[in-house]
């Protein structure tokens, strides 16, 4: 059983996919009011190609109390620490819990609430989106990396996620690989903030990207990640080119005047920065012009 913390974009389409598969899930809602509105939704609706399936999926909240074996934490990186403190009381003995949040710090928040359980690391390239109230669009197929630094077996479900049509690997550098999506998004999704533009929009401000790009390879070397430093500035450029006509997902959150993750990307960076004593002007400015940029909207900076 497949209990997934988050009926939201991942999480939705995690669950449809599993359940259709014919692995079993349970949807944990944060109360009984979100219970509620997901009743009335008559379930969770995923949209593919423009074609949509209802699947009425088992929910309850998280505070119910059957006890858990695998969970799905599959909420923003700054709900993780809080709701994972909520399940704890209810994970098993050898429990695993899959952490699918973007940028660094949420995992190790994560990992210290539960001292108990294996915590699985992911990190993904597939789009989604919430059209409406648990209803999810699938906008884009990618791939997700999954491991775990503290012991690299694979576990065995491994191949429930083939069967359910999601494409992954294990990775003996999960870490790296956060690292890696964590410098990437450094390097583009802040300028598209800061200059209101698509990622091709980027093209007009080459000095600029090449300058974040050396400062996140010395920051990744200092981290100890140099393999997640290799070629960041070609990769930087060949993804502005890839993604031209795309919102970067910062760009998306702060135009819906949506909370950022920007703790865990830029504002970990930084911070790694300066625990490590190195400065890394450029990156600093930017985080600071960024987090000006975001309370002149009213949003907030961690
Ligand atoms: P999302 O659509 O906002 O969904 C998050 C869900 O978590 C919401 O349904 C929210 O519930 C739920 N939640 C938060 N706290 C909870 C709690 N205490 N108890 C129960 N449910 C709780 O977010 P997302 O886009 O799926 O992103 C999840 C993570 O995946 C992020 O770190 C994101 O960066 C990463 N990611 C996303 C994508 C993507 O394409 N979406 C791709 C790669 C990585 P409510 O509905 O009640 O608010």
């Amino acid at each position: 059983m497949w209990h997934i913390l988050g009926a939201g974009s991942l999480g939705g389409l995690w669950a449809t996919r599993l359940a259709r598969s014919g692995v079993p899930v349970q949807l944990l809602l944060r109360d009984a009011e979100r219970l509620t509105a997901y009743r009335r939704a008559g379930g969770l609706t995923l949209v593919e190609q423009r074609r949509a399936q209802r699947y009425p999926l088992p929910a309850q909240t998280i505070d119910d109390g059957e006890p858990i074996q695998r969970l799905l934490l599959a909420c923003k990186a700054y709900d993780a620490e809080a709701a994972a403190a909520r399940i704890a009381p209810r994970l098993a003995q050898g429990a695993e819990v899959i952490l699918l949040q973007n940028g660094l710090g949420s995992q190790d928040a994560v990992a210290k609430r539960l001292p108990e359980v294996r915590c699985i690391l992911a990190s993904s390239t597939e789009g989604a989106f919430r059209e409406a109230d648990f209803r999810v669009v699938f906008a884009g197929h990618g791939h997700t990396w999954l491991g775990d630094p503290l012991d690299l077996s694979p576990p065995g479900w491994l191949e429930e996620l083939q069967r359910s049509g999601i494409t992954h690997d294990w990775s003996l550098d999960i870490l790296g690989r956060l690292w890696r999506k964590l410098a990437l998004n450094c390097a583009i999704n802040p300028l598209t903030v800061l200059y209101d533009c698509r990622n091709g929009g980027l093209s007009d401000h080459p000095a600029e990207i090449a300058t974040l790009c050396a400062e996140l390879c010395e920051l990744l070397q200092t981290c100890g990640q140099p393999t997640a430093a290799e070629n960041l500035h070609d990769d930087v450029l060949r993804i502005i080119q890839a993604t031209a006509a795309n919102y970067s997902s910062m760009h998306q959150d702060v135009a819906q005047g949506r909370r950022t993750e920007i703790a865990y990307l830029l504002g970990y960076a930084c911070a790694a920065a300066r625990r490590h004593q190195r400065v890394l002007p450029h990156l600093d400015s930017l985080h600071q012009r960024l987090l000006a940029h975001l309370d002149r909207r009213g949003l907030p900076s961690h």
